[in-house]
């Protein structure tokens, strides 16, 4: 497959079929990264940033093995290449090759023959749900292990078993992707995705193609305000790395969105920054409520995915977090049940186009000023009232903007008080600013 079949040159996501095409290159896109066995290091992320380099120029960072970053040491580099498990009778039970869940994520190597008893403290399963794979990882405590299903390891019979894991732990590098689209200002949005888990795809996945699909659009864009950031890394060690490698550059964040598990058919969550109250807080929950459509918002909370480290006090970044079902908060969370056809691509592009609906919001709001602010001013003599239909919402809408445009109110928060969408807000702006009645201020 072709990176011009997954990402089409000209996407228009202002048509149904634009935004199904969308939809469906994201999926592909996830469909080609799913089997890449990842880890917090080595070639699976490598891998997979360089697809992904494809469609986003990511630039791949390397950090040695033993770096400090904050109060974090980067951890050794482990690579798989396979492994297996052969019950009493010789027969492989459990092979790597089926699924890379099936090997303890970190697993150190091991090849030796155990008895059950000795197996079994290396057996992971899920007892409630005895047919699906857990996702276990045991990355600073040295440890091997199997991931398998219960209904597997209920079956096994007493006798020795044989163990391979074919993987190296050793000296080596994290490895992140990073991408600035520059804007006409320094300030920026920062987008950030974890890319770590290996054949999960609403976790993980999902917020990768989502942030590869929004370059992908915010490029081919002929004017952007902010310059956009991408950061494409290991979930908490990658971030608490990046943010250690650029702590002099967050002061230009104006911005900031984590991407995860935001392509399952559940309805769309946005968590808040610790701040509560950032523009990009604010602009989703005005992009949900006035989609119509169940939503759910969040307030900060101390556990999740990265906002923990840029919603951290020290950095307290205005970085929120947008999912549809929230983490753990789905039975295939963390199991093999997270899969592609667990995986939406109408649900990847509603993500995508909210996302986008945002953007437009953080582009477009602006603190205007009325320059005839003593009464009303006669609209209809500068061609407004007929220019954009009479007695339309449209018409409130100019009246909202000249009533609030004091220098003090930018547009979102007239939209807010007026209860209209930003876009019509920001198009009665624009047919004021057209005429002597507004500036920017
Ligand atoms: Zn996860």
């Amino acid at each position: 497959m072709t990176s011009s079949t997954v990402l089409p040159e000209c996407l228009n996501v202002a048509t149904k079929a634009g935004v199904e095409q969308c939809g469906d290159a994201m999926f592909q896109l996830a469909s080609r990264l799913y089997p890449i066995p990842r880890s917090i290091t080595g070639d699976g992320v490598r891998t997979s940033l360089k697809i992904l380099q494809e469609y986003l120029p990511l630039t791949l960072h390397e950090v040695p093995t033993g770096t400090e970053v904050f109060d974090w040491t980067v951890p050794q580099e482990w690579n798989i290449r396979g492994g297996w498990l052969r019950d009493p009778t010789g027969k492989k039970i459990v092979d790597f090759a089926d699924h890379n869940l099936h090997i303890l994520n970190y697993s150190i190597p091991m090849n030796g023959r155990f008895s059950l008893e000795e197996l079994r403290p290396h057996l992971f399963s899920l007892p409630d749900q005895p047919d699906l794979i857990p996702y276990r990882t045991s990355y600073y405590n040295r440890n091997w292990g199997f991931c398998i299903p219960h209904s597997l390891y209920e079956r096994l019979p007493e006798g020795e078993y044989e163990v391979f894991i074919d993987s190296s732990l050793e000296d080596g590098h994290l490895t992140y992707g990073e991408f600035l689209l520059p804007g006409e200002t320094e300030e920026e949005v920062l987008f950030s995705s974890h890319c770590c888990h290996p054949s999960l795809a609403n976790d993980n996945l999902s917020g990768v193609v989502i942030a590869a699909m929004l370059g992908h659009l915010l490029s081919a864009r002929p004017q952007r305000r902010y310059s956009y950031r991408w950061v494409m890394a290991p979930t908490t060690i990658g971030a608490i790395t990046w943010l250690a490698r650029n702590e002099h550059r967050v002061s230009n964040i104006r911005h900031g969105l984590i991407l995860s598990c935001a392509g399952d058919g559940g309805s769309i969550t946005y968590k808040k920054s610790r701040r509560s109250d950032t523009e990009i807080d604010r602009a989703f929950a005005h992009v949900l409520r006035h989609s119509g459509e169940p939503h759910r918002i969040l307030e900060f909370s101390a556990w999740g995915y990265d906002e923990r480290q840029y919603c951290s006090p020290g950095f307290n970044l205005p970085v929120g977090c947008l999912l549809r079902t929230p983490n753990s908060q789905y039975p295939e969370y963390h199991t093999s049940g997270d899969n592609l056809s667990f995986l939406k691509p109408w649900a990847l592009a509603d993500t995508l186009i909210k996302t986008l609906s945002v953007i437009d919001i953080l582009e477009g709001n602006e603190t205007m000023v009325n320059q005839k602010p003593k009464c009303e001013p006669l609209l209809g003599k500068r061609g407004l009232y007929r220019g954009v239909g009479g007695g339309s919402s449209q018409e409130v809408a100019l009246l909202w903007v000249l009533n609030q445009s004091d220098g003090q109110h930018s547009l979102l928060d007239i939209a807010e008080k007026a209860d209209l969408p930003f876009a019509e807000i920001r198009r009665a702006a624009d047919a004021l600013a057209g005429t002597d009645l507004l500036r920017s201020s």
